[in-house]
């Protein structure tokens, strides 16, 4: 079971179990954990509520870091927009909050506000003042609104029976036709034959 989050939010403790987590602490995973810090507390203790965020680069690692919300228990989604926001809500409702940092407030924070907009390139930024002025800043930037997350997004639909896939002979769920999606094109992976025929030619040179 993963632990709930603990409050006041322990900042110097979450650094740590961000870089053990996420591989370094990056700027996205702290000002996310603030983030994440300020949407639970929409939610009465012993609700339970899921989780959506609008970009897939480290602020999906804040909520699997500080909320029982993971990507492999089902209760994250991503929704990839671009967008720096997340949404936690109620699971059988699909009210809750969306919580992103405002543009206006970051004006204070100018190595913050550089890094936000790409204003500077990673080479150019101060990371030991990005880090001090992301911890000072805390969820002074941030903006919280309600939200209704629509019943196709948050109710879970059963995958339906499982087949037999006639090409790859691997399982699949049978609704999404025959052969499987990854038969049907889908697939991420170079076709082995493509890849000896490569290796072939490569060698002929
Ligand atoms: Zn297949």
């Amino acid at each position: 079971m993963k632990k709930e989050p603990s409050f006041p939010f322990p900042f110097d403790e979450y650094i740590k179990d961000a870089e053990t987590f996420h591989g370094f602490a990056a700027p996205g995973l702290l000002v996310g954990g603030f983030m994440v810090n300020k949407a639970i507390r929409h939610f009465p203790a012993g609700v339970l509520y899921e989780a959506l965020c609008e970009t897939s680069k480290c602020l999906p690692d804040a909520i699997q870091l500080l909320t029982p919300c993971t990507i492999g228990n089902g209760r994250l989604r991503i929704v990839s927009l671009g967008r720096f926001a997340l949404s936690l809500f109620n699971k059988d409702t699909g009210s809750g909050v969306r919580v992103f940092p405002d543009p206006i407030k970051l004006d204070p924070w100018l190595e913050l506000k550089a890094w936000y907009m790409k204003l500077k390139t990673k080479h150019e930024q101060d990371l030991n003042l990005l880090f001090s002025q992301i911890k000072q800043a805390g969820e002074e930037i941030l903006k919280q609104q309600p939200i209704q997350i629509k019943p196709e997004v948050y109710r879970k639909i059963s995958r339906g029976p499982m087949a037999l896939c006639p090409v790859c002979m691997e399982t699949y769920p049978a609704a999404t036709g025959i052969p499987c999606l990854a038969c049907q094109g889908e697939s991420p992976y170079v076709a082995w034959a493509d890849i000896c025929l490569e290796i072939k030619i490569k060698a002929k040179c």
